[in-house]
């Protein structure tokens, strides 16, 4: 029998190399700014068009390579950084395996232009799919530029599996992010297309911060440092007032390259205990200096996972460095936390908004509440005559065996003539008997005993099933607005707006591209009580992408709900009797009126059985 075993020719196993280290346009972005970080660079710009689809052009004026090293660099495990297996332990640059250029001029069409400082002329070298096509001198400036074009040409299956522009762009900018966080030293400029998307000039961590997250940040940044003779923790936190119920904003890094922990993370949510909501997530930047040879960072080619041979340790000075940074700014568990991203008392407290306060809104049903008492009266007229009349129909309500309820009712979208009939008598009986509890629940009364509706619940099942059904029919009444407000996103909200514009437009969004990362909003949904346009559509994306991070639903789906939650009554409002009434007969109007967005319940009933029971009397 022959021997059958070869060695598989480089350029295959350069292409295999490259699955693990190049999954996207971003994590090629990744390894070119790495290096330019690890050449001594002080000023890095990136370029990228179609979201690094058809080009990422990193450009340093870092060290640069002679004329044999550009040659070598593109080797499979051709690296400066280590020499020996010992130095794998001593590891304080990004990279040291030698893939990265190996693996993307397996997959891209690369051109390397590169100078170092004491030679005159450089080196151009062009490859194709591992293949040098030309090498020739340079004459430009000292440093290197990598140019990537066309990822995975060679590779059509590969190149189909990479996702939408917005979403390859989020990646992007995510990867961008990170690195420009880590070293604020150096400066760090993003253009997609021809648009400047980022231009960060060297300076503190703080001054980063800002200048990647924007200014409303500035004050809410909490300096956090702890040294200890194994571990330094230096970095920011953000104060309690200013979690996010989106994860996102989260960074570790460890000896400068950023990792992702969960463990290391429950050590800050924990330091944040009694500060925050479960759902909410505190902002942090923090580095962790540790020696080199008490960390393992050679688990995944990508690099952002790390083994600590004393993680209890890490934990621990992590937890109390947060905890100290909290308490030496007294930020002490005394905060209010009852403020709700959905409540508007903030802005309303703003006198610059007054204006748009009182403007005129379309909103007929549930236009500003005007304060009414209760009127005692209501408790007696409640529990007055429990005529019968209406009995049969009100038999419908099933009550089963564990005194849970379940009702079901079809809509009006899809008539059934007995339970509109029985939404409506529903409705005719709240007339007149329907009243605010605490300001969040509304008691209406019924032949047979009452219902009380969690009324935020309640309308944001009414919200949810309407908006469902225009984005279905694909079209939402629209009020312009009179003052369009213009709202810059930054490029990764503003890709996600871009993608899902068509569904905004049905729901009644008018909203335009506006220039670089910024929108304009000329309408919004009719329906709608806008005290500020700006505040409600900030607040709708940030609920959609706290929804799209908890559970996967499709985007239309997430919109409505988003949308829904974000525009609801909420508890605390005030509430006239014709909005009570209103929210009774749309509730049971509703598809399935038992439940809110969740698993809560829209509403209870108590029938006049329990009522008499309570008393001990038997119901005849
Ligand atoms: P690694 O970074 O793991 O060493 P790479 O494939 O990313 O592997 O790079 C190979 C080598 O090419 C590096 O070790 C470095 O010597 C050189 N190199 C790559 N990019 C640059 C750059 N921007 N400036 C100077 N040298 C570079
Ligand atoms: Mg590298």
């Amino acid at each position: 029998m022959p021997d059958i075993i070869q060695l598989l020719p480089d350029a295959i196993a350069n292409q295999i190399a490259a699955g693990e280290v190049v999954q996207r346009p971003a994590s090629a972005l990744k390894e070119l700014l790495e290096n330019a970080v690890d050449a001594g660079a002080t000023q890095v710009q990136v370029v990228v068009k179609e979201a690094g689809k058809q080009l990422i052009h990193v450009i340093d004026n870092g060290k640069g390579m002679s004329a044999t090293d550009a040659r070598m660099s593109f080797e499979r495990h051709a690296t400066s950084k280590i020499r020996k297996s010992s130095d794998l332990f001593a590891i304080r640059t990004f990279g040291f395996r030698g893939e990265a250029l190996a693996s993307i001029a397996a997959v891209a069409q690369v051109e390397l232009k590169t100078r170092q400082a004491d030679s005159e002329l450089g080196t151009m070298i062009q490859i194709e799919g591992s293949e040098v096509k030309k090498q020739e001198p340079f004459a430009g400036n000292v440093g290197t530029s990598v140019s990537m074009k066309n990822l995975f040409f060679n590779v059509p299956a590969r190149r189909n599996f990479l996702k939408s522009n917005p979403v390859e762009m989020r990646h992007i900018v995510d990867e961008f992010q990170r690195v420009a966080l880590s070293y604020p030293e150096i400066g760090f400029s993003l253009f997609q297309q021809d648009l400047e998307v980022y231009n960060l000039t060297p300076g503190k961590l703080s001054h980063r911060v800002v200048q990647v997250f924007g200014k409303n940040y500035q004050g809410q940044l909490v300096p956090c440092e702890e040294y200890t003779p194994h571990i330094n923790v230096k970095g920011y936190v953000g104060k309690p007032e200013h979690a996010k119920k989106t994860r996102g904003e989260q960074f570790f890094f460890v000896n400068n390259r950023y990792i992702r922990s969960s463990y290391l993370h429950y050590a800050v949510s924990s330091a944040f205990e009694g500060l925050l909501q479960s759902d909410q997530h505190p902002f942090y930047v923090l580095f962790l200096e540790i020696d080199p040879s008490h960390i393992d960072i050679n688990v995944h080619p990508t690099k952002t996972e790390i083994k600590f041979d004393d993680e209890r340790t890490v934990y621990a000075v992590i937890r109390s460095a947060v905890k100290q940074a909290l308490g030496s700014h007294h930020i002490v568990p005394s905060i209010d936390f009852t403020f709700d991203v959905n409540f508007n008392e903030k802005w309303d407290q703003d006198p610059s908004k007054k204006e748009q306060l009182t403007r005129e809104h379309s909103y007929k049903t549930f236009n500003t509440p005007e304060f009414k008492k209760a009127d005692p009266s209501g408790w007696e007229r409640l529990f007055e005559g429990t005529n019968s009349d209406k009995s049969n129909q009100i038999a419908q309500f099933k009550q089963s065996d564990d005194d849970t309820e379940i009702l079901t009712f079809s809509s009006k979208v899809n008539p059934d003539h007995r339970a509109n009939s029985f939404s409506r008598s529903l409705e005719e009986e709240a007339t007149g008997t329907t009243f605010q509890v605490e300001l969040s629940y509304v008691v209406a009364q019924m032949s047979t005993g009452m219902l009380i509706l969690d009324q935020q619940v309640a309308h944001e099942r009414i919200l949810y099933e309407r908006y469902l059904r225009q984005l279905k029919l694909a079209q939402g009444p629209s009020q312009q607005c009179l003052f369009p407000p213009v709202l810059n996103l930054g490029p990764s909200d503003f890709a996600l707006v871009i993608d899902m514009m068509p569904e905004l437009h049905s729901l009644g969004f008018m909203v335009a591209e506006f220039g670089k990362d910024t929108i304009v909003i000329q309408g919004v949904p009719a329906d709608i009580q806008i005290k500020n346009e700006k505040e409600l559509f900030e607040g709708l994306l940030e609920q959609f992408k706290n929804f799209k991070s908890e559970l996967s639903l499709d985007k239309r789906e997430n919109l409505a709900r988003s949308l829904a939650r974000k525009s609801a009554l909420k508890k605390g409002q005030k509430l006239t009797a014709q909005e009570m009434e209103n929210l009774v007969g749309q509730l049971f109007a509703c598809q399935n009126p038992n439940f809110g967005l969740g698993s809560n319940k829209s509403f209870v009933k108590l029938d006049i059985s329990n009522i008499h029971s309570f008393f001990g009397n038997q119901h005849v």
